[in-house]
């Protein structure tokens, strides 16, 4: 359920849009159940009554995307469209954390792929981005169960697959691993915890993506009206442009409209076995929103 308003930023980008889009498209945003993605049923009516072509109709939607943005270090406001395989569309948009390192920020295409592997996407066929995708999310890309088939649009250019802005790729298939970001699998990860917050983290460690180091890890965390979101983990071949499941948590309450100042409880599950950890690092940037902030934590 989304919540009753909608951020100023994404409300004046739809005032923005041509006239007949913009009122085709508040309808559908401002439903209750408008979860920041657009089905493909939604998205043909929007190519309808706009006339616009399917990349297009993308192109103008980005305004939409970077809406969602949270950007007050470098004040670049970057927005994606990944559609899933399913023929959904996925909003996303690049977060900046004040007093943290900046390891800690997420890419907006980072966000958009997250949030339609959240909402249960097995594969991405195209991202579209209103900026040339920076080489950390061409690799973030490149892990993913579509990589040799993902296709990139650009405002202004002719869409290119991920792979003839990544020549010579090294990925996962280098470091012989063959279960790729986004592929439907779970780890029969198990918590004898009557919490819910742990236990909705544990489920997401149970979905997430770690082949690497084999941390299999989620967060969860909890909003002031009590709503709870949840993260996966999603390592990375080359190791940096993991995405932490907090910051996969994170991105789920950004595009469900929260702001991230309503996180009151935040829970950690990862696997006590594993050769690296996501405690210090969330624990460190959890503090920056409130130096209060309880986080419950359990190695399993
Ligand atoms: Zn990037």
């Amino acid at each position: 359920m989304r919540r009753i308003t909608m951020r100023a930023e994404v409300l004046e980008a739809l005032s923005k849009l041509p006239h007949e889009l913009s009122q085709a498209l508040k309808p559908m945003m401002t439903a209750p159940g408008f979860d920041a993605s657009l089905s493909p049923e939604e998205f043909q009516h929007l190519m309808a009554v706009s006339q616009l072509s399917d990349a297009e109709l993308r192109i103008q939607l980005l305004s939409i995307a970077a809406a969602y943005s949270i950007a007050s270090i470098s004040n670049f406001y970057v927005g994606a469209i990944a559609r899933g395989t399913s023929g959904r569309l996925y909003f996303g948009a690049n977060m900046e954390f004040e007093s943290t390192s900046m390891s800690q920020t997420v890419h907006a295409e980072q966000s958009a792929i997250s949030h339609a592997w959240l909402k249960g996407e097995e594969g991405i066929s195209d991202i579209t981005v209103n900026y040339s995708p920076c080489g950390h999310c061409r690799q973030f890309m490149n892990e993913l169960s579509t990589a040799q088939s993902l296709v990139v649009q650009l405002p202004e250019r002719t869409p290119k697959a991920l792979q003839e802005y990544l020549p010579e790729s090294f990925g996962p298939t280098d470091l012989g691993i063959t279960d790729l970001l986004l592929s439907d699998k779970t780890h029969d990860l198990q918590l004898d915890s009557e919490d819910a917050l742990l236990t909705a983290a544990c489920q997401a460690a149970d979905k997430s993506h770690a082949p690497y180091s084999k941390n299999f890890a989620g967060v969860a965390l909890r909003a002031k009206d009590g709503r709870i979101f949840s993260g996966m983990y999603a390592e990375n071949a080359a190791f940096n442009p993991s995405l932490p499941p907090l910051q996969v948590a994170m991105i789920h309450m950004n595009m469900a409209d929260y702001p991230l100042s309503e996180i009151t409880e935040a829970a950690l599950v990862e696997q006590k076995s594993a050769p690296v950890s996501l405690l210090a690092d969330t624990q460190t940037t959890l503090e920056t929103f409130s130096p209060d902030l309880q986080l419950a934590y359990a190695a399993i």
